[in-house]
């Protein structure tokens, strides 16, 4: 006898079936095409990377770099102990990933069994709570407080057996606030698996405004991950690269689920470059700072955007007068690309990252033309 499958049922697992596709930020190329404008032309301000690119000293090193045919070290030990020294952390403590996109996924899977809890407090970074239903695990969502600041207490009660990690970003993606390091601390003393994201920490570092990282922190607390990445802050979205700082009881488990040639060789070598341009990057990074500022008070010139205060390198704003979807659009036939959101809390709201000063002189000169169209 034959056995066959039933045709007629999808065999994909559930809760991958169940899942919403995940939507990346648009392609610039396609947006170009549409438009009849050379790519180039196109300001992309809906991924948060570096608008003035990496450091010319990485493009130089990946062009005479001769061992694109040998494998990575898979242990990562040169970049190890280069990112120890960078970080301020122990080289032992550290692995590198895919982009920080990777580790959260590794995590994700060493963690969470069906059934089990993530705490997620939205808005955030959603490849936390999709990462978390491909494993069947169940989000649980606690919401940010009006001004986006995280409710401790709520967060404390909503932890149950069932809870398996509780995912701080500081400075949160889209809203771009900052958490107190007494808040990351009442929440580490419950004992639970605290990852906590920093990818904007050189952002919020540079901006005068104070900042702790809690890297140095892992050492103390053997519940406590901290996640990075070179994708914002050093130009090096395109190669993913990105790390985490763990203590010995997590990351002898990730080494095990970890690709051993997770992180190619462009991406390493691109690494160290930057590591070593560092002062060259930095200063982009206070560029982007000093024009976030001057949008931060641009934006409420307009009449049409309202933005929240931020630590990072975008602004999430409140669209007035206007759809935000129809916002969106409308910046996308000028050829910039925003991040739109439209959600419970996020009513009509758009993120757009800091680009060139004369990008954004570009964006707000396209409002303006909107906010006069409405005779605001
Ligand atoms: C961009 C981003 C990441 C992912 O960074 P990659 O290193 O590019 O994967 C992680 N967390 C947050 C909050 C981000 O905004």
């Amino acid at each position: 006898m034959t056995i066959q499958p039933d045709v007629r049922r999808s065999l994909v697992r559930e809760c991958i079936a169940n899942i919403a596709a995940y939507h990346g930020p648009d392609d610039p190329e396609y947006l170009a095409k549409r438009l009849g404008r050379p790519v180039e032309s196109i300001i992309k301000l809906d991924a948060n990377e570096n608008p003035f690119g990496t450091s010319p000293l990485v493009q130089e090193v990946l062009s005479s770099y001769t061992g694109y045919s040998v494998y990575p070290d898979a242990a990562q030990r040169t970049a190890r102990a280069a990112l120890a020294e960078y970080a301020g952390v122990s080289a032992d403590s550290l692995i590198l990933g895919n982009g920080a996109d990777e580790l959260i996924d590794l995590l994700m899977r060493a963690y969470l069994d069906p059934g089990d809890e993530l705490v997620d407090f939205p808005p955030s970074f959603a490849m936390y709570a999709f990462n978390a239903q491909l494993q069947d695990a169940k989000v649980v969502s606690v919401p940010r407080n009006d001004d986006f600041s995280i409710d401790v207490d709520a967060a404390i009660a909503a932890l149950s057996p069932c809870t398996k990690i509780i995912l701080l970003t500081s400075p949160n993606n889209p809203t771009g606030t900052v958490m107190p390091t007494a808040d990351v601390r009442r929440i580490l003393e419950t004992g639970y698996l605290v990852v906590l994201d920093e990818a904007y920490f050189e952002f919020a570092d540079a901006d005068g405004q104070g900042f702790e990282t809690m890297v140095g922190e892992v050492a103390n607390y053997p519940n406590l991950v901290v996640l990075r990445t070179f994708s914002k802050w050093a130009g090096l979205a395109g190669l993913r690269i990105g790390y985490g700082v763990f203590p010995t009881e997590v990351s002898k488990h990730l080494w095990k689920l970890k690709p051993p040639f997770n992180v190619n060789v462009a991406a390493l070598t691109a690494m160290q470059a930057a590591l070593d341009d560092r002062a060259h990057l930095m200063g982009t990074v206070r560029k982007i700072i000093a024009e976030r500022d001057r949008l931060l008070i641009e934006f409420p010139k307009t009449g049409m955007l309202k933005p929240y205060p931020t630590r990072s390198n975008f602004i999430l704003s409140e669209v007035v007068s206007m759809d935000g979807a129809t916002f969106r659009d409308r910046l996308a036939d000028e050829g910039i690309l925003v991040r739109h959101y439209n959600t419970p809390r996020l009513r009509n709201s758009i993120r757009i990252s800091v680009g060139r000063p004369e990008q954004n002189d570009v964006v707000l000169s396209v409002v303006h033309k909107l906010a006069a169209e409405l005779g605001l």
